[in-house]
């Protein structure tokens, strides 16, 4: 069974992001960039599919600018096998990801799809949902645990409150939650390696797949600014502090 991982590059979750001046995004001049840390985990638990016999082949694809090369590379050194970057300098909104996705999938014929539950940039929480539809196949979305049973699999979901388990029939779309696995560190000799594993570079055009944008972004604005604590003194002060605000009875 091969399994095919989606991954995006994104601004790196540990930079504070900042708004541009004009408030038409954020700006991502010299910002640190890195592999949305959901699909990190989504690299992760495909190549432990592999490693478990479950899976045959993982392939990482990519949409977006040439740098996607970088992320790619970093899932190759990880352990995936090779890798497809779909190029593009416009940004694509999840449901031109997914359209390109389906068709990269009409090509491939994976027995699963494992995609990071949202990325970490629009926080969308949509592609995974959306290729689903489009190729009109199964999904466990939001997985903590995943187990293949034959062409089944089974997906422990993290939904409010407690943990759903879900069985599908393959080929499955499955969207990962923070707690499903702990990502590795590539090792040094892996970093070499993934330099000579193959990635094939395509277009949107080549899928024949429109991606031109569906969404205006009004405007992107900083969070309010929180104002600065007080310290008191011991805790009677609080208590008298908290009782004057009206939060303490
Ligand atoms: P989203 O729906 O934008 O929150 O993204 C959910 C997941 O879809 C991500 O965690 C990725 O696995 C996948 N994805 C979204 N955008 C891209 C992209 N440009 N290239 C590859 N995978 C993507």
């Amino acid at each position: 069974m091969k399994i095919l991982v989606p991954v995006k590059r994104v601004i790196d979750y540990n930079v504070k992001p900042r708004v541009k001046a004009d408030g038409t995004g954020v700006d991502l001049a010299n910002v640190k960039m890195s592999m949305n840390p959901f699909d990190e985990i989504a690299v992760e638990e495909a190549i432990r599919l592999k490693e478990k016999g479950a899976a045959t082949e993982v392939v990482a694809v990519s949409i977006g600018v040439a740098k996607a090369q970088e992320t790619l590379r970093t899932a190759l050194a990880m352990g995936a096998d090779r890798a497809i970057l779909i190029q593009t300098d416009d940004e694509v909104e999840p449901l031109g990801v997914a359209k390109l996705l389906a068709k990269v999938q009409e090509e491939e014929a994976a027995g699963l799809i494992i995609l990071g539950k949202q990325a970490i940039d629009d926080d969308s929480n949509q592609t995974g949902q959306m290729l689903a539809a489009l190729l009109g196949r199964p999904q466990g979305t939001f997985a903590s645990k995943v187990e293949v049973e034959g062409d089944a699999v089974s997906v422990t979901r993290e939904v409010d409150g407690g943990l759903e388990t879900v069985k599908l029939t393959t080929p499955a779309i499955i969207t990962t939650d923070l707690r499903l696995n702990e990502p590795r560190y590539a090792s040094l000799p892996n970093i070499m390696k993934a330099k000579s594993k193959p990635l094939a570079t395509k277009t949107p055009a080549d899928y024949g797949v429109d991606i031109s944008p569906r969404l205006e972004t009004l405007s992107v604005a900083e969070p309010a600014k929180r104002s600065a604590g007080i310290k008191v003194a011991d805790v009677d002060e609080l208590v008298t502090k908290l009782k004057s605000m009206g939060v303490a009875a």
